[in-house]
């Protein structure tokens, strides 16, 4: 029972500071071998409401009167304990989910590094005076939303929630959090390790149950006033509808086709790991994952021989194992990836993963495409799986239309040593973030985050995140 040392009673959700009991259950499997490994509530409409109500009451009480500093010593003090639970948390994560144990550590380890950047930061958000008519003082206040909703996926549970809930404490807001349901137990762990280090009842709510009944609740509650969600296009078309009805602003993070751009003069050494690593990171279910690798001609079949030695070099197995893909999160999942792959029957693979276990879990080879046409369904749609494209291109110009060729625009990252090429790629990417002779800089918990287009709109992580959670009031004082 991976929720043991948390005490966490079974199958129930975070409620004002209290567990409560779910009135239904959901049956938790482990996606490397489909063992069951423990029940979580089914939270209803009734479940979610008396999650709102406390989390406004939250706002009304001890949190809301709460100091900027005192939050942030809170959320340091979270910090710390998830810390001391780095690996409990990553075994809870790799069994829930199936990520490679050391993976699933980043994850802990990114979780407690949100806790302590907005711990630190919550104290450090200001408004400004403004210069006005004669006889007036104008400034403005930085304040709360008031109830905060997050709904996230499964990729990355540990991390979104670091990165939406982290910010939203920092900013003063009460938290209802909706998990996804194949993926909640570091969510309810968190919220247990949040509670012993002194968070205050209400503060962070937690609902786990399905998408339909509490993702779908929460996104219409009246009482919620901003909406964080992260995952795919047509349920944040869902979130923004809902939220439009309650007239709030939200952040959606819907994924991604984000390319990497390699030139023949690029460091080919340097870039080879990061070309591979960010299309096959925790089995491509990563909503900024490299899936489209787009290579100029003088180097391409260099790049496309040494990509397919690494591909033909990857293993992958059971979470426990630690290699280098994990099983996808679910059959359904799986069934997707596998629909793509059939989809890619006119194409040509360079080369395949291959899978070390016998176990019945949700296991696919990691594949790569070359000499992809841009407009082919695998260069413009998601996958969400370990697979990667290789599309040649002449000059940059070519290279930036297939870059920018898709409905999304996450990230991207160019590979060159040419100084004026890196900066005006920089510029005309249609993307939120753009990486030089690297990819994804480590995660950077510093650094905003978001993208245009389909991939979403609004930003989390690194200050600008808590502008998002977070509302301008202007005051106006006339004393003549
Ligand atoms: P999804 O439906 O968008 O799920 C994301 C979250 O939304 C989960 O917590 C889900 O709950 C919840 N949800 C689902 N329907 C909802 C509704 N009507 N109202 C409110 N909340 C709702 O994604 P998925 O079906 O798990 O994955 C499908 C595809 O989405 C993937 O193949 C991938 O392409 C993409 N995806 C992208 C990201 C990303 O990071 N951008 C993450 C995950 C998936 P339940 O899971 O409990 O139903
Ligand atoms: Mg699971």
């Amino acid at each position: 029972m991976p929720l043991k040392p948390f005490d966490i009673p079974g199958a129930s959700n975070l409620i004002g500071g209290a567990w409560i009991r779910g009135n239904a259950t959901i049956q938790v499997t482990n996606p490397s071998d489909g063992e069951r490994l423990t029940t979580i509530a089914r939270g209803d409409v009734a479940d979610v409401d008396a999650a709102v109500t406390a989390a406004q009451a939250a706002r009304d009480g001890d949190w809301g009167r709460m100091t900027a500093l005192d939050r942030g010593r809170v959320l340091t003090k979270i910090g710390q304990a998830v810390l001391e639970q780095i690996d409990t948390l990553a075994r809870i994560e790799a069994m829930d989910v199936g990520k490679p144990l050391s993976q699933a550590r980043a994850d802990a380890v990114a979780l407690a590094r949100y806790m302590e950047f907005y711990g630190g930061a919550a104290d450090k958000i200001t408004g400004e005076t403004i210069p006005y008519l004669n006889g007036y003082t104008v400034y403005t206040l930085r304040e709360a939303h008031g109830v905060t909703g997050h709904i996230i996926p499964w990729n990355y549970p540990m991390q979104i929630i670091g990165r939406s809930v982290g910010a939203a404490l920092a900013m003063g807001n009460a938290c209802v959090l909706k998990p996804a349901e194949d993926a909640c137990l570091t969510a309810l762990a968190f919220a247990a390790i949040a509670m012993q280090a002194g968070l205050p009842d209400g503060a962070l709510n937690v609902v786990t149950g399905l998408g339909s009944e509490a993702g779908a609740a929460l996104a219409a509650h009246p009482g919620v006033q901003h909406m964080s969600f992260t995952g795919s296009v047509r349920t944040g078309e869902a979130i923004q509808a809902a939220a439009a009805k309650n007239v709030i602003p939200v952040t959606l993070e819907l994924g991604g086709k984000s390319p990497q751009l390699v030139f023949d003069d690029a460091d080919l050494d340097r870039a080879l790991p990061f070309l591979v690593n960010a299309g096959i990171q925790n089995a491509g279910q990563t909503c900024s994952a490299s899936s489209r690798i787009l290579v100029q001609r003088g180097v391409y079949d260099q790049v496309r021989d040494r990509m397919a030695e690494a591909y033909r070099g990857l293993k992958v197995g059971p979470a426990m194992d630690d290699l280098h893909v994990g099983p996808l999160i679910s059959a359904r999942q799986k069934e997707i990836v596998e629909g793509f792959l059939a989809r890619g029957d006119d194409l040509a693979i360079a080369a395949q993963g291959q899978i070390m276990t016998d176990a019945p879990g949700h296991y696919v080879r990691p594949t790569l495409f070359v000499d992809v046409p841009p407009d082919h369904a695998l260069a413009r749609d998601e996958i969400f799986g370990p697979v990667q494209v290789i599309i040649p291109f002449e000059d940059e110009a070519e290279a930036l239309r297939i870059a920018n060729g898709t409905d999304y625009g996450l990230v991207a990252s160019v590979w060159t040593r040419d100084g004026g090429r890196q900066m005006r790629l920089a510029k005309a990417l249609r993307s939120g973030q753009v990486f030089i002779n690297n990819y994804g800089a480590g995660g950077g918990v510093e650094l905003p985050f978001g993208g245009v287009g389909k991939s979403g709109h609004g930003r989390e992580k690194g200050f600008e995140a808590l502008y998002g959670f977070s509302t301008l009031k202007t005051v106006a004082a006339w004393h003549g």
